[in-house]
């Protein structure tokens, strides 16, 4: 790459502000030093934001492809939505050796219990966390803590979690039946784990690893000592394992945020508003599109919008095919 390549600076909101010559001079334009000279063209290359900028090698008018907002919709009040994870303890069992094992369900001596979750509603600064006491650890009793994620649960419109479908939710699921609660009330699934596997073709498809490949973030450190120590109630064990857990939803809501504009089938958020007569994004609920060509099907054809917010793709459920053109049409036959 030629340093003297022009760079383009955009607000947050992606409008046009001004060229400069090299990402040198817009670096030392914008309070830079010697030190952080490439932060500008590492931000250029991957669409971050720099010092509260956007900035493009490639000039435009308002700057698109890189708009993935994360601000809470002003105007309506979201539906309850829920990141969580939880943490499981390890299964005790008897073994003969340890190379290449397959246990029977009859050498188990105890169980997997829920240690703990965390869990917050999108956009709410408070991270709520309930995690088994000491002498609930040693008793592997987590009624208590299962009661409480029920409650949670039961007011939740929409889920989200890593994996979540396969793990945290069957999971979850199987304790509220061991303990005879009935099912909490229905809520929508976003797996955060499904759309990158299903999307990308990450290195790894790990929480810990995404975070770190987009958002620069790290997960606390954790090994199977942790884990034992936190079975044996190890106060100071358990307390690491809760921070390590809050610090999960957190960095699972950033990255869901920049995630939900590719995500297919999210669930409706225009469904949870009452009718207003007002166009709203599915993924994000903000208002303001930018036509995005056609939805087509094999046979029928609709407009397609972007929202400016989420960056997210919907399209209008009016056909753009005439009654003329429908009788032209051909379908495929099913079988
Ligand atoms: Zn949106």
């Amino acid at each position: 790459m030629s340093k003297k390549q022009k760079v383009y600076q955009y607000d947050g909101e992606g409008n046009f502000i001004q060229e400069y010559e090299s990402c040198t001079k817009a670096n030392f334009a914008t309070g830079g030093n010697k030190d952080n000279r490439s932060k500008i063209s590492r931000a250029c290359k991957r669409g971050w934001k720099c010092r509260g900028f956007y900035w493009s090698y490639q000039k435009s008018e308002k700057l698109l492809k890189y708009q993935n907002q994360v601000t809470p919709p002003g105007t309506f009040t979201l539906p309850n939505i829920l990141i969580f994870d939880i943490e499981t303890s390890l299964i005790k069992c008897y073994t003969f050796g340890i190379w290449d094992v397959n246990i029977a369900h009859d050498n188990i001596i105890q169980d997997w219990f829920i240690l703990g979750y965390s869990a917050k509603w999108l956009f709410d600064s408070e991270v709520m966390a309930e995690f088994v006491t000491h002498e609930e650890a040693i008793e592997a009793d987590d009624k208590r803590v299962v009661e409480k994620l029920w409650t949670l649960l039961d007011k939740a419109d929409i889920v989200i979690a890593h994996n979540g479908d396969k793990f945290d939710i069957k999971k979850t699921n199987t304790r509220f039946f061991y303990y005879n609660m009935v099912k909490p009330s229905p809520y929508q699934s976003i797996d955060t784990l499904k759309t990158t596997k299903a999307v990308f073709a990450h290195t790894s498809n790990k929480l810990d690893y995404l975070v770190k490949f987009h958002l620069d973030k790290c997960k606390d450190e954790t090994s199977m000592k942790l884990w034992r120590d936190c079975m044996c109630g190890c106060p100071d064990s358990l307390a690491y394992m809760e921070k390590y857990c809050i610090k999960d939803s957190l960095i699972l809501e950033e990255f869901y945020l920049k995630l939900r504009g590719w995500i297919k089938n999210h669930p409706n958020l225009g469904i949870h508003i009452d009718d207003d007569g007002i166009i709203k994004c599915n993924h994000c609920l903000h208002q303001v599109f930018q036509s995005a060509g056609y939805y087509v099907t094999s046979v029928n054809k609709y407009k397609s919008i972007r929202c400016l917010n989420c960056g997210g793709l919907a399209h209008l459920r009016k056909s753009e095919i005439t009654v003329n053109q429908k009788a032209q049409i051909l379908a495929s036959n099913a079988r």
